[in-house]
């Protein structure tokens, strides 16, 4: 049977205008580290060199959290109203150059353009209108009549979102009132060096947010750092926990986002398609590389065989490849080190007896590619069933009462996200109330939205970014 072939639908590259080198922004400059040292960051997508971002030592931390420090007593004591008119203007200025700032995105990290453009700009955009709102309202905020800032917050950041993870971090810390030093993901460091010029056409003061771009090394030298008040990690469980021995004992404030291994539950009364088209989201957007990723499908075992021939044939129709092609829906791995990671736990899952499926599906030949994964077959005790891939890999279990389902969904370390497919409303309700899982989705997966707190129980980290919750973290409350 013929079918119809897609078309080529490339985005353009000529919109972005990437420099062949990228200083640190610090004290409303850009600069090269102090001892010259620069890495490169590449395009996962070809492995082209992108650029070249310097790479900055603990002087270069010292120097980024004595400006941060310098800019704090003029920006906390600014009225709240005008704090809230940078952030506006940021977030306009964001929307403005929202296409330039997608492509940059997908170049230095290989999500499809169809997410960067439809997905993180405009929620990048919505968190800096979002906490624009709350600077002149912080007294209403249910955190006492005068919430103070705490000072210097250090906030370091994955290469899973970004700009969008950069957002969530920047915007609640300025709107109230602290001033930050930021150190992106040394995979991606493009788009937050492309954001500090926004802030310098945003007119925002010297000091107020520096970039230091650079490796673990760097951010361990500023979350260590002694003129640091407030930590903010987003990343891996294991330096999570690092980070945490660090702050112990120490007066910093502390919020941790870390790992996940989300169960996404479909019960046999779910609209099955429904169902199918949010496992794929769950599991596939953004390449799997998303922290709340529904990677663990526990599906009821009436329905199983029948929601099985469903998404295998949905899982066929993912287009994988270039992710500047609008019609891609998985681009390419991060990094080659993340796609190793990937292979030895798709290999681990395989020597453990789990049945490993993968539609026919062709990769480019140059950069880092993994087909979308199935496993059947899979027990409580597989490594693809306990560790998070942090890739397109979904394992499946299948459960037969809800008390089963809450078992194995419940049966992890983590505690980020679920997701419950059902038509029955009071279905949804007994069972959020026993999931351990910060946020639950139902009928639907992956959504995100500046209102809503966002973050995890156990070793998926605490404190919750997003919404009203979201101030608390940058608050002396
Ligand atoms: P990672 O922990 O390796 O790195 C995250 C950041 O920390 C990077 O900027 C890195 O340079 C820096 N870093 C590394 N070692 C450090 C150290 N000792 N001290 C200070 N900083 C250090 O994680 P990753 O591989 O970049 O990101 C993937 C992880 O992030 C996954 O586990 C994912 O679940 C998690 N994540 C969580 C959330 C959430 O909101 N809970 C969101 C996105 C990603």
């Amino acid at each position: 049977m013929s079918t119809f072939e897609y078309a080529p639908a490339p985005e353009s590259r000529a919109v972005v205008d990437i420099a062949p080198s990228h200083g640190l922004f610090i004290g409303g400059e850009f600069r090269p580290a102090a001892d010259g040292k620069v890495f490169k960051t590449v395009s996962p997508a070809s492995e082209e060199v992108l650029s070249e971002v310097a790479w900055a030592g603990e002087a270069d931390v010292d120097a980024a959290v004595a400006a941060a420090r310098a800019a704090f007593p003029a920006w906390s004591a600014l009225p709240g109203a005008e704090r809230g008119k940078y952030l506006f203007r940021i977030a306009r200025l964001l929307q403005e150059h929202s296409r330039e700032l997608a492509v940059l995105e997908t170049l230095d990290n290989g999500k499809p353009i169809r997410e960067s453009r439809d997905v993180d700009l405009p929620l990048v955009a919505a968190h800096f209108f979002y906490y624009a709102g709350w600077a002149d309202k912080l007294r209403y905020a249910g955190f006492g009549d005068a919430p103070r800032p705490l000072g210097v917050a250090a906030q370091v950041i994955p290469w899973n979102f970004p700009l969008l993870m950069l957002a969530w971090k920047i915007a609640p810390a300025l709107a109230t009132g602290n001033t930050v030093v930021l150190k992106p993901a040394e995979t991606t460091p493009l788009t937050a060096l492309r954001f500090a010029e926004i802030c310098v056409q945003a007119g925002l003061p010297a000091g107020v947010v520096n970039i230091v771009t650079g490796d673990g090394a760097t951010g361990a030298a500023l979350v260590g750092h002694e003129g640091v008040d407030k930590v903010a990690f987003t990343g891996s469980t294991e330096v999570g926990r690092a980070i945490a021995r660090t702050v112990a004992g120490t007066r910093k404030k502390l919020t941790l986002e870390l790992g996940g291994k989300a169960a996404n539950i479909v019960f046999d009364d779910a609209p099955l398609d429904q169902a199918v088209e949010g496992v794929v989201n769950g599991i596939f957007f953004n390449q799997g590389h998303v922290c709340c990723a529904g990677s663990r499908l526990l599906v009821q075992e009436s329905v199983a065989d029948e929601l099985l021939d469903a998404l295998k044939r949905r899982m066929a129709t993912l287009r994988v490849g270039d992710p500047l092609d609008k019609n891609t829906d998985v681009g390419a791995i991060n990094s080659a080190a993340q796609l190793a990671r990937i292979e030895e736990l798709t290999a681990a899952g395989e020597a453990e007896g789990a049945e490993r499926w993968s539609p026919p599906c062709e990769l480019p030949s140059t950069g880092y590619w993994f087909a979308p994964t199935l496993f059947t077959g899979v027990t409580q005790a597989h490594r693809v069933a306990r560790e998070e891939i942090f890739g397109p890999v979904l394992s499946v279990l299948t459960f037969r009462t809800p008390d089963e389902a809450v078992a194995k969904a419940n049966n992890t370390p983590y505690g980020l996200s679920a997701g419950i497919w059902t038509e029955k409303g009071s279905r949804i309700l007994w069972m959020a109330n026993r999931l351990r899982a910060g946020v639950i989705w139902s009928n639907t997966f992956n959504k995100f939205d500046p209102t809503s707190p966002f973050g995890g129980y156990r070793e998926s980290g605490y404190g919750r970014e997003g919404g009203r919750h979201g101030l608390e973290a940058y608050l002396d409350a």
